[in-house]
């Protein structure tokens, strides 16, 4: 990473010319998290709920499992989300200007064997029956640049400076992609891949690059940028079988992405709007039981008396909740995102990226309004934490609020100079698990949780079991678990009669 790069050039400035900006941390006033970690004390439960499903956490796969149900004709469940707001890693904001992500914001156009989205897309208009799709949520042109040498390139491919051995390890980098996608492993969601080559799973993408001799500075740059930008980790830390999935699975004759002003928090809001009558916000699921054949859930609420349970929250707070429940041997990304409010109207593609940062850049969040001219705009900057997840979640939640906004300002002023003259907001969401982050090993110790945690009545969910953090897999993985518990319930057979 060139973080040793990058820091340097923060020590000594000072916020010369800064407008007044406001803003703050987002979603850390309560860190209810935290409290259920520390078995704080909490307000006793006001009475019990009783429902024959209860799914904990209302992000996309929550939320996916939820929409799953009421598809099939059943309603008796609940849905419990901590937060005030659902969407998980699919919230979104709001200004008087637009809306905008927190964090994820956008899905690949569907392969063709992506059925549950697909179907998802055409219940909401996003594509026709005969697969044609709404070129309004087709990211709109220019979609991406690449500040590299002190200026802007169309596209993510460095251009200034290739040489020919970055002309021919591209070359072969996209055969070998060929070749993978020809073996059928690398499917979205994974799992209706072919078994995957575990020997792929036990190197790192760089040790894997470096296996085939590709060692061109630029492909390395491509690879590792795909690395943090899916999975939040550099090409180093991540499994080789991750990183080859992120370019060999995609269909690439096809357009896209799918964008919205608020990223993937355009699909979270009509789910909710699915199943609102069974979703409850503000609260967070602390302890679980078994009880008999039933489970027990003591929430900061009330109490829930359920037959199955789904479990959407991430793997690594189960143990704080199920007494027994083993630790899942899993590794997250931390994850700095940022909402600027931009006061005049500036020149930008969708996504906008740093060759020489430690961030990914910034995705403009008016770029798909319809709008002949836009003054302003929201524009989200997305910084992960590579390297050991530990020390970085400590930097992360170490330095405070003066800091990072100065860091981003900084960041973003070597491509826009005097930026911080024209911004007025920075909003800054820190998470500390942001995502799972597919290591080395990953796909074995997703198994080995499954394994040791599902009971027919007791499903997990969460996108961080498959270890792919996509939307995806998060739909995919909601699914199911509502699938297998409607089973467990012997809800399936009658509605299969039905
Ligand atoms: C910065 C960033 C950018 C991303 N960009 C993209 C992108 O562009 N495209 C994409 O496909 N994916 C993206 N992702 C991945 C994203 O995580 C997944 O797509 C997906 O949204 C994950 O959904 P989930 O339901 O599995 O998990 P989460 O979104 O983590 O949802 C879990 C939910 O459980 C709730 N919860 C936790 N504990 C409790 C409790 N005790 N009681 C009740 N509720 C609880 C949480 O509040 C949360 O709402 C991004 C992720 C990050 C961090």
């Amino acid at each position: 990473m060139k973080r040793r790069h990058f820091m340097p050039a923060l020590i000594g400035l000072t916020a010369k010319g800064e407008s007044n900006i406001a803003g703050g941390f987002v979603y850390e006033a309560r860190n209810e998290g935290h409290r259920i970690r520390d078995r704080a004390i909490f307000r006793p439960p006001a009475g019990t709920r009783r429902a024959r499903i209860v799914i904990i956490g209302g992000g996309m796969a929550g939320l996916s499992a939820a929409w799953w149900l009421r598809k099939q004709g059943f309603d008796d469940f609940l849905l419990l989300e901590g937060e005030d707001e659902p969407g998980g890693n699919a919230r979104w904001g709001q200004n008087d200007i637009c809306a905008y992500p927190w964090a994820s914001h956008y899905v690949p156009v569907p392969n063709t064997e992506s059925t549950l989205v697909r179907e998802l897309f055409a219940e909401l208009g996003l594509m026709d029956a005969a697969g044609n799709f709404d070129e309004r949520w087709l990211c709109h042109s220019p979609q991406e640049r690449l500040f590299l040498h002190g200026r802007w390139q169309w596209g993510l491919d460095p251009e200034a400076g290739t040489t020919a051995t970055d002309r021919e390890h591209r070359r072969i980098f996209a055969e070998h992609l060929r070749a993978l996608t020809a073996t059928s492993q690398f499917k979205l969601p994974m799992a209706l891949g072919r078994s995957p080559d575990a020997s792929l799973d036990q190197l790192s993408m760089r040790d894997w690059l470096a296996r085939e001799k590709l060692t061109s500075a630029y492909l390395g740059w491509e690879v590792d940028y795909g690395c943090r930008d899916d999975y939040g980790g550099a090409s180093g830390d991540i499994s080789a079988w991750a990183g080859l999935h992120y370019h060999a699975a995609r269909q690439h004759d096809t357009k896209g992405p799918f964008t919205w002003p608020e990223g993937n928090g355009w699909l979270a809001r009509r789910l909710v709007d699915r199943v609102k009558a069974q979703l409850v916000n503000g609260v967070w699921s602390r302890n679980i039981e078994r009880v008999g054949n039933r489970w027990h859930l003591r929430t900061t609420g009330f109490n829930v008396e359920a037959d199955a349970l789904i479990y959407a929250a991430p793997s690594f707070l189960l143990p704080y909740l199920l007494e027994g429940a083993p630790k899942p041997n899993f590794d997250y990304s931390p994850w700095l995102t940022a909402n600027l409010t931009i006061e005049q109207p500036m020149e930008t593609a969708w996504d906008n990226v740093l060759y020489d940062s430690p961030s990914l850049g910034y995705v403009n969040a008016t770029h798909q309004m319809l709008a002949s001219r836009v003054n302003r705009s929201v524009w989200t900057y997305y910084l992960p934490f590579t390297g050991a997840t530990a020390a970085q979640r400590r930097r992360l939640q170490s330095q405070d609020y003066a800091y990072w906004k100065e860091s981003i300002l900084a960041d973003l002023e070597r491509a826009h100079p005097g930026l911080r003259k024209v911004v007025s907001r920075i909003d800054i969401f820190r998470q500390g698990h942001a995502m799972r982050r597919p290591r080395p090993g990953f796909l074995a110790e997703s198994e080995a949780w499954k394994k040791a945690v599902e009971r027919p009545t007791f499903r997990l969910a969460n996108s961080d079991v498959s270890g792919l953090p996509l939307f995806e897999e998060a739909q995919y993985r909601g699914v199911e678990a509502a699938r297998a518990c409607l089973a467990a319930l012997g809800f399936i057979k009658k509605l299969d009669r039905a």
